[in-house]
């Protein structure tokens, strides 16, 4: 077992995690330039579970470890409580901020077959925005579904929120009657068009507390439904998926894809760059982070190219176990896809389609072939960089826009 987290270990981390493509990970360039900052004196002692900690086989020990500290679902609920109060000081949000106002804008609305884009951005702390696009349905029902999609760390000119395979989920869902919200990690899209990087040391707490505000604001439209929310990511975002999940009970359905791992915990600063999984009191990983979304509807999907190779026989029996005490079995799925690598490309949207609709109650006529039982995506409209953007230039952000690079009070 490692108790620290050298620079060198942080790096190849980095470089492994490029080995599948299009890592959860940065670059190493990227990943090992994370520890400057403001925390930087009181983090030089944290115990960090980067990266491939562990090995596969101090995995399957460690959940067996982890899985004779209860017997019964109350002592599930105390230790997932513990996780969720380490998840929330480990990144410095305990106990929560207060909620200051969100500011929203909604502009430049676009019309297709089905549904309709608008640009939104919203303060989820005082100065501090949030960049997104909003898909609603067109003749959608009164009180609709609301569904978050995060993306990944995928960069290149058409990286993050602004993805053709991004675009077709959140419009496929849009069609069926969703209000889906696919907003900016910090340092991607429309975030870093501004001059933000990814590489902040706040990055893991605004991302998280961004998601929470997230929810603040799909609630603040008015016809969406608190009793179903749902988040949806892959990859960077399938961590924030069960981080969000774990640490807000409004969610309630979950489908992380390609990331939830007994042995890899991320490799970049925002999954696992503060001391989240591992402290003197508390020892956890994000097999268990995914199973504090018991007993709410969760789909894992997985495959064999990536650190999810090992679900069928790992993670998903080990969420199975944790929902049993429940006597919620059938509330947990896994679709695994050994042929495939990482990412969220159609087979795996054909999966999670069918989970949504069931769990959120979503019409999907019109959107799935009545003959083949597939769902239709070629109905969409994948926009361009340049109608995406939420505001052209820096001079046309809301005056009081904190300069990129800020640090953020909270
Ligand atoms: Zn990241």
């Amino acid at each position: 077992m490692r108790t620290l987290l050298t620079r060198t270990a942080i790096i190849a981390c980095g470089v492994l995690s490029m080995a599948f493509g299009n890592p959860s990970g940065l670059s190493a360039q990227e990943t090992s330039s994370g520890k400057q900052g403001f925390d930087q004196a009181t983090e030089s002692d944290v115990t960090l579970c980067q990266g491939y900690w562990q090995t596969e086989r101090e995995a399957r020990e460690q959940l067996k470890r982890f899985a004779r500290t209860y017997d019964n679902a109350e002592q599930w609920q105390r230790r997932a409580d513990k996780i969720r109060t380490q998840i929330l000081r480990g990144m410095r949000l305990d106990p929560l901020p207060r909620r200051t106002p969100l500011n929203a804008t909604i502009s430049n609305k676009r019309s297709y077959e089905g549904y309709t884009v608008e640009s939104v951005a919203f303060e989820s702390r005082p100065g501090f925005l949030v960049y997104g696009s909003l898909y609603r349905p067109i003749d959608g029902p009164d009180l609709q579904a609301g569904i978050l999609c995060p993306h990944g760390h995928a960069r290149g000119p058409r990286g993050g929120r602004l993805r053709p395979d991004h675009q077709q989920r959140c419009a496929t869902l849009a069609r069926m009657g969703a209000t889906v919200l696919s907003y900016d990690m910090v340092g991607f899209g429309d975030s870093e068009f501004l001059g933000w990087s990814h590489d902040h040391p706040q990055v893991m707490a605004l991302q998280t507390w961004s998601s929470i505000r997230a929810i603040d604001f799909l609630e603040s439209l008015g016809n969406v439904d608190s009793e179903r929310l749902a988040v949806t990511g892959a990859s960077g975002g399938g961590t924030q998926s069960f981080l969000l999940t774990a640490i807000d009970e409004r969610i309630d359905v979950s489908v992380p894809v390609v990331m939830v791992s007994a042995h890899f915990f991320g490799g970049c600063d925002c999954e696992s760059g503060k001391p989240i999984h591992k402290t003197p009191s508390l020892e956890t990983n994000n097999v268990e982070i995914a199973a504090c979304c018991a007993p709410r509807p969760t789909l894992l999907v997985s495959v064999g190219g990536d650190w999810t190779k090992n679900t069928p026989d790992v993670e998903y029996p080990y969420l199975r176990k944790v929902y049993r005490l429940f006597d919620k079995e059938s509330l947990v799925e896994n679709q695994h896809f050994p042929d495939e690598d990482h990412g969220y490309e159609l087979p795996k949207r054909q999966a999670m389609y069918p989970f949504l609709v069931k769990h959120l109650k979503l019409d999907a006529k019109g959107v799935i072939d009545p003959t083949s039982g597939r769902f239709d995506e070629s109905a969409n409209t994948i926009e361009t960089i340049e109608t995406m953007r939420v505001f052209a230039s820096a001079e046309q952000l809301p005056k009081g826009a904190l300069k990129p690079g800020s640090k953020i009070t909270f």
